[in-house]
């Protein structure tokens, strides 16, 4: 059969495989099925679609892809002990899963996927999440959407706005680069063993061109000045960029007492156009 039904439940498979959850490989499982679903349907339909996933883990989120018909699915997962039953999954859903034993920091998107475009789907190990969101920002055109879950108060920083404390460096990044949509929060109860704080799925599609012309290095350059002093006035959090900032500011249409967390991502991309011709 190639619909997963021959597969026995997660809960056995943890304790078939002996999976005891391991905290510096950021293991929290979901095993509820109707919430895996919930995730693997963000994206729109998967029927055709490549998917890549990162941290399979013993395959919950994984079952849900295949099951919602994805035509490949290629799975990054560091921990060996997931192998055997990631397996499993891959002899019921036939040919359609891949699994690569490795560290997704390491991973080569455009060597593994070529010309193809794929989902990314993935209930993502805290403690690289945001190194891993900032790596395939820089690769987007690759990807056609990403649905990640974070920890609440990391996707609230990438879905904030403007005067609000979760307003930051990611948000602009990612605002800028992607649209940007919040999903739904998932209680910390759902996952084997309970993480500490609430979960968030995020819903990425990277956008054709950026939001606002603006240079990459120049606009991260900025932006982390001006964050780096977030209680500032501008006029004084930029002075360490040198030049006429003050001047910058102006010409951007931007009164330089006011803060960073005040900026638009489109006011931020006017003062960093401004900034790199000046230099
Ligand atoms: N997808 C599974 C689920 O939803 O139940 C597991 C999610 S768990 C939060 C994170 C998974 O990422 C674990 O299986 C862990 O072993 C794996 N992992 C941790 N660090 C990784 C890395 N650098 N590269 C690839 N996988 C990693």
């Amino acid at each position: 059969m190639d619909d997963g039904a021959s597969l026995p439940p997660l809960r056995d498979v943890i304790n078939q495989y002996g999976l005891r959850a391991e905290k510096s490989l950021g293991q929290n499982f979901l095993l509820d099925l109707n919430l895996t679903g919930r995730i693997a349907r963000c994206p729109g339909s998967l029927e055709g679609e490549t998917v890549l996933e990162i941290g399979p883990g013993p395959g919950g989120l994984t079952r849900a892809i295949l099951t919602l018909g994805a035509a490949r699915l290629i799975a990054i997962e560091k921990d060996t002990r997931c192998l055997a039953p990631l397996q499993d999954v891959s002899d019921a859903f036939t040919g359609r899963l891949t699994v690569i034993n490795g560290d997704a920091l390491d991973v080569n998107e455009s060597e593994l996927l070529g010309a193809e475009k794929a989902h990314i789907i993935a209930n993502l190990p805290y403690n690289v999440a945001t190194p891993l969101l900032i790596k395939w920002l820089k690769n987007r055109e690759q990807f056609k959407s990403m649905t990640l879950m974070f920890q609440k108060e990391v996707g609230d920083r990438i879905t904030a706005v403007p005067r609000t404390k979760a307003y930051g460096r990611l948000s602009i990044l990612c605002q800028w680069l992607c649209e940007v949509s919040p999903q739904f929060d998932i209680s910390p109860r759902a996952f084997t063993p309970p993480p500490k704080v609430t979960s968030t799925v995020v819903k990425l599609v990277p956008r054709e061109v950026p939001a606002f012309p603006a240079d990459l290095k120049t606009l991260e350059k900025v932006v982390a000045t001006a964050f780096g002093q977030r209680r500032k006035m501008l006029r004084a959090s930029l002075k360490s960029l040198g030049g006429p900032t003050e001047d910058y500011l102006i010409a951007a249409g931007i009164k330089p007492t006011q803060r960073a967390e005040e900026l638009t991502v489109e006011e931020f991309c006017r003062l960093a156009e401004l900034y790199r011709k000046g230099q």
